[in-house]
């Protein structure tokens, strides 16, 4: 413990949350005082980042700490508003402890334009995550957004929700973050590809397939969409 009565785990944990953040502040995922970003400690208590606050700029002593319901368990900084997306997650996905939520642009505008994130077209992609799939549209700040993601979280890592952002899981923070910078790159890869052509096709089966079967030989073992058929 130090002198705040953080554990060493804490602090650590406080300190990549902030520096995920600022990450995505500075790679334009989140912008203003979107998103929010959570990692649970040993004990199943949540780090999480503030409400209201502008991500790319906090501190470690910004972050808050609630219980698994939501409660706080100090008297620090209150929780983000849109807690109830994580407090799902981590109930339906008890393998988990980390999640970013944030607001990528491409990805974002992909599910306003109605095009299909799901659509084997990316070799890294269909191999990882297979392909990402969107939740349906909930009021953000209500408790019927964190609801449109409780099925389709259970599935895959990565998620997106209609008209509004991301959702990605993972044992870690940085690996949380990975999924959503892949996702991002890969919605903007789509969408020059949707521009230029006015369309997108999607690599042959028998392509999906064999890249499908590499993942046993590369050791990939991670959730992946087209495997388990996720929001399909
Ligand atoms: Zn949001």
């Amino acid at each position: 413990m130090d002198a705040r009565g953080w554990t060493e785990e804490e602090t650590r944990l406080r300190k990549a949350i902030v520096s995920v953040a600022k990450l995505c502040f500075e790679r334009k995922l989140i912008v203003g005082a979107d998103g929010n970003f959570s990692a649970m400690t040993s004990q199943g208590t949540i780090l999480i980042t503030p409400a209201g606050a502008m991500k790319g700029f906090l501190e470690p002593h910004h972050i808050a700490h609630i219980d698994r319901t939501g409660r706080p368990i100090d008297d620090g900084p209150k929780a983000s508003s849109e807690v109830g997306i994580h407090l799902v997650s981590y109930r339906e996905r008890p393998d988990i402890r980390a999640i970013c939520h944030a607001h990528p642009p491409h990805a974002v505008a992909m599910t306003i334009a109605e095009i299909d994130l799901q659509l084997p077209v990316i070799p890294e992609i269909i191999v990882t995550i297979g392909g990402i799939p969107t939740a349906p549209f909930g009021t953000p700040g209500t408790p019927e957004l964190p609801e449109t993601i409780r099925e389709i979280i259970r599935c895959s890592d990565t998620v997106l929700m209609k008209n509004h952002g991301s959702v990605t899981v993972g044992p870690n923070i940085m690996d949380a973050f990975k999924k959503l910078d892949m996702l991002e790159h890969t919605a903007r890869i789509l969408w020059l590809a949707h521009v230029a052509r006015g369309g997108l096709s999607p690599l042959p089966d028998e392509s999906v397939r064999k890249l499908l079967e590499s993942r046993s030989a590369l050791g990939i073992r991670t959730r992946n969409t087209l495997e388990n058929r996720c929001g399909m």
